[in-house]
């Protein structure tokens, strides 16, 4: 296992004080690791940095977790929290009761949204919940139009409901079922039933010899099509995905993908979700990745960035087309028995409206878009490296996956460790990145300078020699 690997940096964690086996069961963390090492314990942040408790400084090139869009000590998010907890902490949306900035973000949110029609927002605390919701809505949907139908037959073949999925959607049963990572499957005895799985949109990974990206676009999109005939098109309700797969590998849609699935998706009357929980908000350049991908959605979930993830906030949009049947349906129907204590929490949609204030008046996509060259193209100059195998991303998200040969299909042994080696070594020379595997993924706050980009190209520069290196003693043992 990944527990080999031994650098100074990696094998100690952080050199924290005593919270060796602490108290926390922590997110997606073994055991052994809470129990054997220190863990890196962050006590505040600046701008695209943050600092460990004894006063170390990092690049933090994954935005805390994808998230942190405005960096660590935006004043005006801090303001807006505080101004409204000093007004009115909390009060629910449930019974037609609501509070006005929960009303103000949801206007705010389907003004900035143009890639289809969206005419309701429903609020949530994460990414998660939003995508759960999903679910519920396309069931809710189908219910109101009259045809149960469109979440198969339950007796029949013990799946009522499906989804197509790509990568990672979540966390809770339904959205942990929605993402195809089979580590968050096994063990918890999931999927849920009433998921589909459809092909993985990664290039470099699964074309055929000699096949062009317009070529494996058109064969995943008739693998769908042939799927979705296989179980009845009748049965099938949504089909989700991200504009660009981030937790899942930071995969960007081969050429022509999303207009061959959509067209698809179409064809067959199935709802389409676009989960923009990592692409929104400018992070490929674009206000919103539906709008880089020309993806017209009929749902779309946002999170993280939403509130610079400041304060916990998730959010679904919904067409016209979908909330004209719930609105419309609802006498006969009844009400809409679905939401959360904090669905539009004041405090946090205080944050969200400042935040997409922020988004409008610096521009960000466009700042974005100007630093991204110096991104890409800095990072993907290392492509030629002898463990790379593959350096792919757009916009300020990047991924790189080590492998031997360049080939996909040939991983260094899991127990070298090579990405979590090199995720030390950044460590070391003071970057966070997220590693998973031999894949490495970067995802910085979007305020990153020009300078930050260049220090940052460095350091990754710096760890991957040292991984070379790594790699070549082990190569002689
Ligand atoms: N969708 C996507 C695309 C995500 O990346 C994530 C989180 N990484 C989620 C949903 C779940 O969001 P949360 O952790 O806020 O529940």
């Amino acid at each position: 296992t990944s527990r080999i690997f031994t650098t100074d940096a990696s094998s100690k964690k952080q050199n924290s004080v005593g919270y060796k086996g602490h108290s926390m069961l922590a997110p997606f963390t073994a055991g052994w690791q809470s129990a054997d090492l220190d863990p890196l314990i962050i006590a505040k942040s600046e701008g695209s940095y943050v600092y460990d408790i004894h006063g170390k400084k990092y690049l933090d090139s994954l935005a805390g977790l994808w998230c942190t869009a405005l960096g660590g000590n935006e004043p005006r998010l801090v303001s807006a929290a505080v101004s409204q907890l000093n007004t009115l902490p909390f009060y629910h949306s449930f019974w037609n009761f609501t509070t006005k900035p929960s009303l103000d973000l949801a206007k705010e949110l389907l003004d900035m949204f143009t890639a289809n029609k969206m005419t309701k927002a429903f609020f949530t605390n994460s990414g998660s919940e939003a995508n759960d919701t999903q679910v519920k809505l396309v069931w809710y949907y189908n219910n109101a139009l009259g045809r149960p139908e469109k979440k198969k037959n339950y007796r029949k073949k013990h799946i009522y409901f499906q989804v197509i999925f790509h990568r990672y959607h979540g966390s809770t049963l339904v959205s942990a079922s929605l993402s195809g990572i089979p580590g968050m499957h096994q063990k918890f005895d999931l999927p849920a039933p009433f998921m589909l799985y459809t092909d993985c949109p990664h290039y470099w990974r699964y074309h055929l010899p000699g096949e062009s990206e317009e070529e494996f676009s058109t064969r995943l999109a008739k693998n769908l099509e042939d799927l979705i005939i296989k179980e009845g098109p009748e049965t099938i309700g949504a089909f989700i995905a991200e504009p660009l797969m981030g937790a899942g590998g930071v995969i960007p849609p081969p050429a022509t993908y999303f207009e061959k699935v959509q067209a698809v998706v179409k064809k067959y009357d199935i709802l389409f979700i676009a989960d923009e929980v990592i692409c929104a908000f400018g992070r490929l350049g674009t206000m919103f990745g539906c709008d880089k991908y020309n993806i017209k959605p009929d749902l779309v979930s946002f999170a993280k960035a939403l509130s610079s993830a400041y304060v916990p906030i998730g959010a679904v949009l919904m067409s016209q087309e979908v909330s004209d049947v719930i609105y419309s349906q609802s006498n006969k129907i009844g009400i809409f028995a679905h939401g959360f204590t904090y669905s539009g929490h004041p405090v946090s949609c205080a944050v969200a409206i400042e935040a997409l204030k922020i988004y409008k008046e610096r521009n960000i996509p466009e700042h974005v878009d100007r630093v991204a060259s110096r991104f890409q193209d800095g990072l993907k100059a290392f492509s030629s490296s002898p463990i790379v195998g593959e350096i792919r991303g757009t916009g300020l998200i990047l991924a790189t996956e080590f492998t031997e040969n360049k080939s996909p299909n040939e991983p260094f042994p899991p127990e070298w460790g090579v990405g979590e080696y090199f995720a030390a070594e950044c460590q070391k020379h003071g970057m966070i990145v997220r590693v998973a595997g031999d894949a490495i993924m970067m995802c910085p706050p979007l305020i990153i300078s020009p300078e930050e980009i260049d220090e940052l190209i460095s350091i990754y520069g710096k760890a991957l020699k040292a991984t070379e290196e790594r790699v070549d003693e082990l190569k002689t043992q």
